[in-house]
């Protein structure tokens, strides 16, 4: 069952003290993706976390580099299209733009500007919500397009972070809170 899963999950989850940078503790998602039933598992807590948008949703727009690996294939498996927001200097066709500050970072966020149509129905993935800065700033350049992010969808959410509250009356979904 779902709880029996969360629990393999949870324990796949590796925490690794200062990575990349001292004082913080980096959560590892690799052994959840090394071990094949923790990897399933991961997919179905994902699909199950939002199964009440089932025919909802356009697209998922997945932040590089972690969204790229549950996004795809939920997109896959929600029949949606998959859309990548990506660091600078990566998208060859015309972009758009935003500046974010993570937990121990700065960084700028790009998507193509014909990525998505007005009004398009969005879900965002990536593996962990910390501050929020990142998942703010995708919505902001999901928003900029003309279309609507329906919910925000994390592997983990670290809740002391208080990232889901920079999120604004936008829906956040967690798999994992730490
Ligand atoms: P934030 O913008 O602060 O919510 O940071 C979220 C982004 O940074 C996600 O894309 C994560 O992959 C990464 N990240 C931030 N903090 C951590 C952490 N403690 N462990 C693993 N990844 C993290």
């Amino acid at each position: 069952d779902h709880e029996q899963a969360r629990e393999l999950l949870r324990s796949k989850i590796r925490s690794i003290p200062d990575f990349p940078s001292p004082g913080i503790l980096f959560r590892d998602i690799t052994p959840a993706l090394a071990d094949a039933e923790a990897f399933t598992a991961a997919v179905e807590l994902h699909l199950h976390h939002i199964a009440d948008l089932d025919g909802q949703l356009d697209a998922i727009v997945g932040m590089e580099a972690r969204g790229f690996l549950f996004g795809p294939i939920l997109a896959h498996r929600l029949n949606l299209a998959f859309v990548p927001a990506r660091k600078p200097g990566k998208l060859p066709a015309e972009t758009i733009a935003e500046d974010y500050a993570l937990e121990y970072a700065k960084n700028t966020l790009q998507i193509h500007a014909d990525a998505l149509r007005p009004g398009a129905r969005v879900l965002i993935v990536d593996d962990l919500l910390a501050t929020g800065g990142t998942a703010a700033a995708t919505t902001r350049l999901i928003e900029r397009l003309g279309a609507t992010v329906a919910a925000q969808l994390f592997m983990i959410e670290l809740v002391a972070l208080g990232g889901r509250a920079a999120q604004g009356d936008h829906r956040v979904e967690a798999v994992l809170q730490f």
